[in-house]
């Protein structure tokens, strides 16, 4: 009955594509961001950042459901829901040249503003690197692991508390702004690819934290670090979950945004990488994920991936994102607990509930 009328209600009151967005952005941008956005406008109407086609990783064409057109900066970009697999992906994108030059010169400035608040860039990635060691230590496998590589590091802000408990760490990234910060800090943190610097199966543990959802090939990028992650060791993801926007952002739209290649969720995420051969130790909607790589494991170049597990699944996300906007509308209280929630737990006052499925 209940879901009867939250369907009844959250369908009839919003439609897609969302248009909260579409006037002004949504969140509240510095003059530093103000002017990366204003260049990153340029650019895409001078046609120096190019779009192309981005297809769904199930192979399916069209049949699809246009969440929003502006992105959280306001960006024209589209976000499309595959009704035969669940994933949101954003189509078209930018080119592979382009994505590179946008990393390289805009992404930071538009995302966090002055580059010079990294300590409180820092400072917010500690507690996701503490919930990763309560994760391993609940699942009672952080004692198997001696070394810990993060590809897309950052300042290291994630492996800093894998080095306090005494594991070795090591990360990749191409911020070196962002990377000096951490080896400040004296951690082995590279600039560049971790693929020629690192030894195959040379891991015991391997990070991907919110890099995922910006690949352009998942299933490539993934089977290359599962080459360097040793046999029976660990691989742990996280990425933002379509499942959880409700957690992070007051509406839908501020979630979307252009360099998210493909948004996902934890049901299309276990076909994922049960396809790419792996063992899910632990998942949970936020997404965060730890697998692990079974003995005898061997690459896998799969084009599309998809389970008839996801047929209709894409209902559970049009109708959580319905719901969402209309608790935002109808019940702010709600979300205003939420973001004093996440705040605490951010500062460390709250610890992240932790469930271990068995
Ligand atoms: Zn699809």
């Amino acid at each position: 009955m209940i879901n009867y009328i939250e369907k009844y209600f959250c369908g009839s009151q919003f439609s897609f594509p969302l248009q909260e967005a579409c006037s002004k952005a949504n969140i509240s941008l510095d003059a530093h961001q103000l002017k990366a956005l204003k260049r990153i406008r340029e650019k895409i109407t001078n046609k120096t950042y190019k779009m192309v086609p981005n297809f769904c990783l199930c192979g399916h064409k069209g049949n699809e459901i246009i969440i929003t057109e502006k992105d959280r900066f306001n960006l024209s970009f589209d976000f499309k829901l595959c009704k035969k697999c669940s994933l949101i992906r954003t189509d078209p994108v930018f080119d592979h040249r382009s994505l590179l030059d946008f990393y390289r010169d805009d992404f930071s400035l538009l995302h966090r503003g002055k580059v010079d608040a990294i300590d409180k860039h820092f400072l917010k990635m500690l507690p996701r690197g503490e919930s990763f060691i309560c994760l391993l230590k609940e699942l009672s496998i952080i004692d198997n692991i001696e070394n810990v590589l993060e590809v897309g590091c950052s300042a290291g802000g994630n492996l800093y508390p894998f080095s306090e408990i005494g594991k070795k760490v090591e990360g990749y990234d191409y911020d070196l702004y962002y990377l000096q910060y951490g080896r400040s800090l004296g951690m082995n943190l590279n600039e560049g690819d971790f693929y020629e610097n690192i030894k195959l199966e040379s891991q015991d543990l391997v990070i991907l934290s919110h890099v995922l959802e910006h690949f352009i090939d998942p299933v490539k990028e993934v089977n290359k670090i599962l080459e360097k992650v040793k046999e029976h060791g660990y691989f742990l993801v996280e990425v933002p979950g379509v499942l959880d926007i409700h957690r992070s952002v007051i509406y839908p739209e501020q979630y979307f945004q252009n360099d998210h290649i493909y948004s996902f969720n934890e049901e299309y995420l276990k076909v994922f990488f049960a396809r790419l051969g792996l063992k899910i130790l632990y998942s949970d909607e936020v997404c965060r994920f730890i697998l692990e790589k079974p003995r005898g494991w061997k690459s896998v170049q799969i084009k599309n991936i998809y389970s008839d597990s996801l047929f209709k699944k894409y209902e559970v996300v049009e109708q959580y994102i319905k719901k969402t906007c209309f608790l935002n509308k109808y019940f702010p209280i709600k979300n205003i607990k939420r973001k004093i929630g996440s705040f605490l737990r951010r500062k460390g006052v709250l610890k992240w509930k932790i469930k271990i499925k068995k």
